[in-house]
């Protein structure tokens, strides 16, 4: 097959529905316009609200305006973000991406009090104004909200982090973002030297030939390793900023905000962890049943994806497209017409290129607009997963359309909930079409390293990151303290199943959730879960479990994932539902057992 068609070459989105491009002139209306409007804002309401002066319909449509006004001033560093993920290296991308980031914290600047004077305001007077019935769709932000009571700070406080939030986490963000995306690798790939970027070299760890697979993935390594100073040093800056920020903001334990934010008990992140840790035998089991499907005594870490195949299929983009289209569709027909929409009207770029920003991600700016997919297509049945897995985000996304703009993400925890099931709902159909028992065995062991990936690699991710976080409460983490830590948690999860390379102890350069979202990683290891317990619900309940599934989904950010749960009959603080989670999982171990 071309090349050019497997790697998805011209599938590029379009940004038009934002702007024409960098130099349109309506960016900088839309930044002065937003100025404006927050100014006008704070005119009419600043000292109004703690001071009890408005009555609830009025406030509601304080609220609408706040939103409105919110969309607009985060439409520019919005479309300026997606430039930059397009092409890293794109000096206009960056300076568009500066320019609007400053210009957005400078607006909500001007915002602070709004928030605070909204928590501010005393319980009674809250219910009093809560009664309205205007008011209801605003209910569940408010409360959410008004949670952060106890850790929020006076308003020339917060508009001095903010401010200097752009020297400090935001400069090491973005300082990561332009060094990993300036990376290129040298590797002698079929007797030519090659020079590969990120999206490239990792795909090569689905590669057939083992010795490839561990040079690739330990140039990878070393290249990263080149730049230890760098990584160290934005690393426990971000350590140390997150400690700052929990110090001033009274948490008494680094995840909290988290937990928070996720609206989350803590006890019932830690109840899903250990379940998670109970069960890493099983990860473990799967690597002994991999290993003896590609006829080794023991893996090592760079055969974890490698394919048992000899010959891995490769899939052309168009070939996925309808694919995913066709699995989703015998799942829910609109399910599959929300997907179609971002294949149709160009609102996702699979194109592999050069600076363009690693791994896969959907953006949503807000209910206004449609949301878009970036990710890199190598024609691997793995990418064929990630283009359904973000898919699946596209259509929560796009289902949640109808909600307001505070209520339009979906709590983090629920955030994979379309996504892992997008993905199960593709491989059940790609195993229900195939009958040769090869590819049934690619298939489970694609599905499988996919729920490894997800729920226990996750959770030993986390681990990890708590472990740093609260060694950097002590002191400066060296670059050795850090790799230590990143083996320590590694190896719990691995046992004597996998032996791990030894650069592999440079594993922690390249993930991004730890520079960008602290202890994101647990969200995915939630998500799965409770997605595999949702889609055990689904083959149990067949049609009659798809209404509230959609309607879980529409829900968006509407109200606690707690709550949301519960309307469908699941409690998350009962420990047997984490474990019918995993049974999902010994269930699709025993399949690939029973092909041996
Ligand atoms: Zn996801």
């Amino acid at each position: 097959m071309d090349t050019s068609e497997l790697k998805a070459e011209g599938i590029r989105w379009d940004l038009g529905g934002l702007y024409t491009g960098p130099d349109d002139p309506h960016i900088e209306a839309d930044l002065a316009e937003a100025r404006r409007q927050a100014e006008v804002f704070a005119q009419t309401y600043r000292g109004k609200i703690a001071g009890g002066h408005l009555d609830g319909p009025a406030l509601a449509r304080a609220l609408a305006d706040y939103e409105t006004l919110d969309e607009l001033r985060q439409r520019p560093s919005f479309y300026a973000s997606l430039l930059f993920a397009a092409d890293t290296q794109n000096q206009n991308a960056q300076r568009l991406l500066q320019r609007t980031r400053e210009a957005a914290t400078d607006t909500a600047n001007l915002l602070v009090f709004f928030a605070l004077e909204l928590i501010a305001v005393e319980d009674e007077q809250m219910a009093a104004l809560l009664a309205a019935p205007e008011m209801a769709e605003y209910r569940h932000y408010l409360e959410t909200l008004r949670r952060f009571k106890p850790h929020t700070l006076s308003e020339k406080e917060e508009q001095l982090l903010n401010q200097k939030q752009l020297t400090s986490a935001s400069a090491f963000e973005q300082l990561y973002e332009e060094l990993s995306g300036s990376l290129h690798f040298r590797l002698t790939v079929d007797g030519e030297e090659r020079e590969l970027t990120d999206g490239e070299v990792i795909a090569l760890l689905h590669h057939p030939d083992r010795e490839l697979r561990e040079r690739a993935f330990t140039t990878f390594l070393e290249t990263h390793a080149q730049h230890s100073l760098v990584f160290t040093s934005i690393f426990n800056n971000i350590l140390l900023d997150h400690k700052i920020d929990c110090d001033l903001r009274h948490y008494d334990d680094v995840v909290l905000p988290t937990h928070l934010a996720n609206e989350i008990a803590p006890e019932t992140v830690e109840a899903m962890m250990h379940a998670v840790e109970r069960h890493y035998p099983l990860a473990q089991d799967y690597f002994g049943l991999k290993a003896r499907l590609l006829g080794l005594d023991q893996l090592k870490n760079t055969d974890l994806y490698a394919p048992i195949e000899a010959e891995a299929e490769e899939i052309s983009f168009s070939q996925a497209q309808s694919l995913i289209l066709t699995a989703f569709g015998r799942f829910n027909e609109q399910f599959a017409a929300l997907a179609a929409d971002f294949f149709y009207k160009r609102w996702i770029d699979a194109e592999v290129r050069a600076g363009k920003r690693g791994g896969a991600f959907c953006a949503a700016l807000s209910p206004q607009h449609h949301p878009y997919i970036l990710c890199s297509y190598n024609g691997t049945s793995r990418d064929i997963s990630t283009v359904a897995h973000e898919l699946g985000h596209g259509i929560h996304y796009s289902l949640s359309r109808r909600q307001k703009p505070l209520n339009y993400d979906a709590p983090l925890v629920l955030a994979e909930t379309a996504s892992v099931f997008a993905e199960i709902v593709l491989t059940r159909h790609l195993l229900a079409e195939t009958q040769s028992v090869s590819a049934r065995r690619a298939l489970l062991c694609g599905l499988l390293e996919e729920m490894y990936g997800t729920v226990f690699r996750q959770t030993a991710l986390t681990r990890f990151e708590m472990a740093a976080h609260r060694q950097r409460r002590a002191s400066q983490l060296s670059t050795e303290d850090i790799c230590a830590l990143w083996l320590q948690e590694q190896e719990k999860l691995f046992r004597t199943s996998v032996d791990m390379i030894p650069v592999y102890k440079w594993g922690w350069t390249y993930i991004s959730h730890f520079i960008h979202s602290r202890f994101y990683c647990y969200s995915y290891s939630f998500g799965e879960l409770l997605t595999l317990a949702l889609f055990q619900r689904y083959l149990d309940e067949g049609e009659a479990f798809v209404p509230g599934y959609m309607r879980l989904l529409e829900s968006g950010g509407s109200q606690r994932p707690e709550r949301a749960l519960a309307q469908l009959g699941i409690d998350i603080n009962q420990p047997e539902f984490w474990s019918r989670g995993f049974r999902v999982i010994e269930g699709f171990l025993d399949d690939l057992r029973a092909t041996l």
